[in-house]
Order: C-alpha cells, then structure tokens, then sequence
C-alpha cells in the first residue's frame, strides 16, 4: 500500500463549530486536504457527492464494509452510517498532503488509536450546553427529533474530551482559529 504520513482529527458535538474550523485550516497554507467520508444518509441543503460525502445506499455500504474498504466506520444515528474509506486517505498521503478529518468523537478516538503519534486530535468544546442547542436550532437543518438526538449524544462526547490531545475552546471564533492554526503547525513542524 501507500506511503503513510500524518493526520489531524477535529472532532466534537455537532454545532460546535469544527467545520468552520477545519474549513479555515484547509484555507491556510499548511498542506491539508480533507478526507471526504462515506455515508448513507441522505444529502442535506446543497450537500454534494464527492464534496461533503460520498453518498451510498445502505447496501452498498454494507458491501464495503465486509469488503475491508473502511478504516473506520460507525451507526452515529440510529440507521444513518458514516465511515472512512482506506482509499481516501491513501489518495491523500500519495500527493504528499496531510489528512485532516471532521469526525465524531467516537470515530475521532478511534482514529487516534489507528495513528497514535502520527495524530493529533483536537477536543472543539461549545461554551456551553445552552449556546449548543442555540446554534443547532439556527441552522434549520434539523426537525426537532433529529435535534434532540444531537443534544443526548452531545452530552455524552463532552464526557471523552479528556482523551483527546487538545481541548480547543469554540468561545470567540476568530480566537479559536488562531489556536487552531497554532496547533496543527506546531504539530507539523511548519
Ligand atoms: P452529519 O450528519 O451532521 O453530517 O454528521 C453526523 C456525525 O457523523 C458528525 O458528528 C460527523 O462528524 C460524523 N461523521 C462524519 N463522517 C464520519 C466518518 O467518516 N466516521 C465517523 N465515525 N463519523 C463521521
């Protein structure tokens, strides 16, 4: 296979902000691409295939996970997979870039003990319970079932930030980029 290099991994409660952040990452000059993940959701407002997801169906899924294809994969929702594909990464380190993923923190821990010292995860920790729920209900993406799942599995990640390499603070987001940046230079060497 491949040559191997290293990875970054930002994980957290959805609506804390680490997409902004890894969107910032990716707009600085620091030889990131990010790993696009599989899943068998459906698409959400313009989400696109081979953009934000791969979009496959629940069997096809299936099919790639007994075929080996994943390096990690996870029921994050009840019904909706999500997982990362070998071949992604694999694409990423032969240009010679670094892999930077957006994960959950369930599939955030686990890519940290795939890579262990090649890794470093990030914690992006909401001010607060309140201020989560607040940014979840403005993005009007999400009915209020789909929310309330959001905020119960929230709750349990927060529970794991100690395991992570860093705690980033989403308060102030142009101060949480800088750290951001900060991090993941110090951590390449750049
Ligand atoms: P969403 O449906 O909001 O796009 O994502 C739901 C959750 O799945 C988010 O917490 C997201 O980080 C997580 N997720 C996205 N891609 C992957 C992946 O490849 N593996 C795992 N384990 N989780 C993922």
């Amino acid at each position: 296979m491949g040559q191997s290099g290293k990875v970054i991994i930002f994980s957290a409660p959805s609506g804390s902000g680490k997409t902004t952040l890894v969107k910032h990452l990716l707009g600085c000059d620091l030889g990131l691409e990010f790993s696009i993940s599989a899943t068998s959701r459906a698409p959400r407002g313009d989400e696109q295939d081979g953009r934000d997801y791969y979009f496959l169906s629940s069997e096809e899924f299936r099919e790639r996970v007994l075929k080996g294809d994943f390096i990690e994969w996870e029921e994050v929702y009840s019904g909706s997979m999500y997982g990362t594909l070998r071949a992604e990464v694999e694409r990423i380190w032969s240009e010679g870039k670094t892999v930077i993923f957006d994960m959950d923190v369930v599939g955030g821990l686990n890519l940290k003990s795939l890579y262990q010292e090649d890794a470093l995860a990030i914690f992006v920790m909401p001010p607060s319970m309140e201020e989560l729920e607040r940014r979840l209900r403005g993005r009007k993406t999400d009915d209020e079932d789909k929310i309330r799942q959001r905020l119960a599995k929230a709750r349990k990640e927060l529970g794991r930030s100690d395991r992570f390499d860093h705690i980033l603070l989403n308060n102030e987001l142009e101060m949480a980029k800088k750290e951001a940046e900060e991090r993941v230079r110090q951590f390449l060497g750049k």
